[in-house]
């Protein structure tokens, strides 16, 4: 579909995004640093996009502009009560110089759902891609082409009307940035520590466990400390039934001695795409998945007995990271190690590079 045509399923027109290049843009050499050793969310591109919503003009004023500070009533309504969503996203750039993402569709529907439970607006999904061909085709060349490098990049909305009362806000911002990210493993993926968080959930039955939203985030913070005092490099989540949910930024997948592929579900995990892309590279490997329940002691028994033979944790920044250790107040388990996360991350990965068949048409090309 070119951009200057209707959205077929939706009959709405592209927006007319306004550009201003950013005179204070970075030169070649001073991006090339940068992209040398970019790290992960520390550096920024030269430009954003930001699109204004309000009750009475729907989407409007989309523009490309120079990356710098959004300015704020004091009494904007996400200050206080917390009305955003976001989401995250890659940019891969392939051997032949092509800029690709992965199944962006998916992301756009899912910011839709969160706008829902955030009682936000809907960008049309038609829109959502468009925002991040826009800013392609401005900083495009801040996309790396080094060994598991990409473009990481963050669309987020939140309420901006100035006001205090509580109902969903009349005026909303929609953004998007990018940051440059290098591999997120240093010399081989290694396998991760997780501490179990007993005393604090990061989302309830009916709650927004499901919406990619800052609030999920900053409940995770308090326990994510806990498990830094306690060692462990991330904290696994337990849902008010017992059952596991999931790392708080990252879902988590069993690997049962059959074959079979076991995720938790329930409405207060957030769907990664990974996930369902890793569940269906396995699918088509010819493994049993199953989404279910999974209770804390099935999880503790499976490792004793050998039922589990894998656990790993998935998303987007970090693909696929096998899990080492489970510890908890009153316990310390080993996890199994197997080869199956790494060989489903590699494929996924290979996929996403251009450097393997693209058989779903996951693909989709951001620049020219
Ligand atoms: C973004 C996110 C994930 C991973 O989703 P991907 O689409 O795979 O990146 C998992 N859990 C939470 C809470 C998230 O916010």
């Amino acid at each position: 579909m070119s951009l200057l045509d209707t959205d077929p399923d939706t009959g709405l027109a592209p927006l007319e995004f306004a550009v201003t290049r950013n005179l204070a843009a970075r030169p070649p050499a001073a991006r090339a640093e940068i992209l040398a050793a970019p790290g992960f969310g520390q550096h920024f591109t030269d430009h954003m996009v930001d699109i204004c919503w309000s009750v009475g003009g729907g989407w409007h004023r989309p523009r490309v502009q120079p990356y710098g500070p959004i300015t704020l009533d004091p009494a904007a309504a996400v200050l206080h009560y917390g009305q955003e969503v976001f989401e995250g996203i890659k940019a891969y750039r392939h051997a032949d110089g092509g800029i690709y993402t992965f199944r962006p569709d998916q992301n756009g529907r899912r910011l839709q759902r969160s706008a829902r439970r955030l009682a936000l607006p809907e960008l049309p999904v038609a829109y959502f891609l468009q925002s991040l061909r826009e800013l392609i085709a401005v900083d495009g060349d801040w996309v790396p082409d080094g060994e598991d490098q990409s473009l990481y990049l963050r669309p987020f909305m939140f309420a901006k009307e100035a006001f205090l009362g509580v109902r969903p806000a009349h005026k909303v911002g929609y953004y998007v940035i990018a940051s440059p990210a290098g591999a997120y493993f240093k010399g081989g993926v290694t396998p991760v520590s997780i501490w179990l968080s007993e005393e604090y959930t990061r989302a309830a039955k009916g709650g927004t466990g499901a919406a990619k939203t800052g609030g999920n985030y900053a409940a995770s913070l308090l326990p994510q400390s806990e498990a830094y005092e306690n060692e462990c490099d991330q904290v696994v989540f337990l849902d008010q039934d017992g059952n596991v949910e999931e790392l708080g930024g990252m879902n988590i997948v069993f690997v049962y001695k059959d074959g079979t592929l076991v995720t938790p579900q329930s409405d207060s995990i957030l769907e990664g795409v990974t996930r369902e892309s890793i569940l269906q590279l396995a699918r088509d490997r010819g493994h049993r998945v199953e989404g279910r329940g999974v209770s804390l002691a099935e999880w503790r028994e499976g490792v004793a007995s050998g039922d589990i033979v894998e656990v790993f944790a998935c998303g987007t920044a970090a693909v696929v990271t096998p899990i080492g250790q489970l510890k908890g107040r009153e316990f310390f388990d080993e996890q199994p190690s197997g080869s199956l996360a790494l060989s489903l991350r590699e494929e996924l990965t290979e996929i996403q590079y251009g450097r393997r068949e693209d058989r779903h048409g996951w693909l989709v090309r951001l620049d020219g």
